[in-house]
């Protein structure tokens, strides 16, 4: 919002009165230092412009166009798919192996994530590999492998799609469909997701800033996305310590000054197995609606990821934690 101030306006006295408000102001000044209005933050408290036009010394109030309408029409809206609603009352648990990398061993995966209380089950197709000569998924099978054990075990899918080429492929086959940290910018890629009309997991580019990820979800819904759940998985950090760095702080402001979705992905971000389960909750009580994890029958055999992805006994461990109905 913006506030214009009448040249005769007393700057001092109208800025203690609406500090007195609530509001945070950045005070705008003319060539010659003479304050000519106020800008105020995002994160003041919401008051009536009505009763900030009637001040003395005020000649006019504007709201200022978000550069993200779309996303803004969705603040404060409870993601429902059916039977599987994001809330942040009630954390969704997503788990499931880094890369799909066997029929028998993604039918195992998904007998465990819903035994330990999981709603999604997560597994990657289609690879997005730093080296091209890493292991980049089986594609196609492995989505069929996938979509099989999900039904059995009464569970819906994420996972990623990396060219536009196989926007519909995949879409056809998920409930979610995944944008992977590397393609959060990838516009076209954005644009033929968003066609799909589905819901969309966007995750944030490891050097992206908020805003950036907030313009990637405008994208999304601007072309059709049916809704977009954030996901935070770390962002590049100084430290070696940790594969990424998780952001708490945008968890937090997505959560509790926009009112979006957040999921965070423990995994890519700690690249370490013992840092999941106090990393989920801490990502819980900084306002995620669900956390989502890697998991693997035998870790050491994994295709890809497998430092970070837990054991099955962790993973009831991790459910446990966040106090999930698990089926004994
Ligand atoms: C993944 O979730 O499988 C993945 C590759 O994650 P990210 O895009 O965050 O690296
Ligand atoms: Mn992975």
């Amino acid at each position: 919002m913006l506030i214009n101030l009448k040249p005769t306006a007393d700057t001092n006295s109208v800025k203690q009165t609406l500090t007195g408000f609530g509001l945070w102001l950045e005070t705008l000044l003319d060539q010659d230092g003479a304050a000519t209005g106020f800008i105020v933050k995002g994160y003041s408290t919401p008051v009536d412009p009505q009763k900030i036009a009637s001040l003395d010394g005020v000649s006019g109030v504007f709201k200022t166009e978000s550069s993200h309408p779309k996303v803004d029409a969705r603040c404060h809206q409870v993601i429902d798919l059916g039977e599987l609603q994001f809330r942040t009352t009630t954390p969704t648990l997503i788990a499931g192996p880094c890369s799909v990398d066997s029929e028998e061993r993604i039918e195992s995966i998904a007998s465990q994530v819903a035994q330990a209380g999981g709603k999604v089950l997560r597994g990657g197709a289609y690879k997005p590999r730093t080296s091209p000569y890493s292991f980049a998924g089986f594609g196609k099978p492995a989505l069929q492998w996938m979509r099989r054990a999900a039904d059995r075990h009464g569970l819906r899918i994420v996972t990623e799609v990396m060219s536009e080429h196989d926007v519909n492929t995949v879409a056809d086959m998920t409930d979610i469909v995944q944008v992977g940290s590397r393609n959060m910018q990838n516009f076209a890629l954005l644009r033929q997701v968003g066609e799909a009309r589905k819901c969309v997991l966007l995750k944030r580019g490891r050097s992206a800033t908020v805003s950036e990820w907030l313009m990637a979800a405008e994208y999304l819904y601007a072309s059709g996305a049916d809704s977009v759940l954030f996901c935070e998985r770390g962002i590049r950090g100084f430290d070696g310590e940790t594969r990424n760095l998780i952001d708490l702080g945008a968890v937090a402001l997505l959560s509790h000054h926009y009112g979006l979705p957040v999921i965070v992905d423990p995994s890519h971000a700690a690249g370490r197995r013992d840092l999941i389960v106090p990393l989920s909750k801490a990502s819980i009580a900084a306002g995620a609606v669900g956390v989502m994890v890697e998991v693997h029958p035998a870790p050491s055999t994994a295709l890809s990821d497998g430092p970070q992805a837990l054991s099955y006994e962790t993973l009831r461990q991790l459910s446990k934690s966040l106090e999930l109905e698990c089926i004994q």
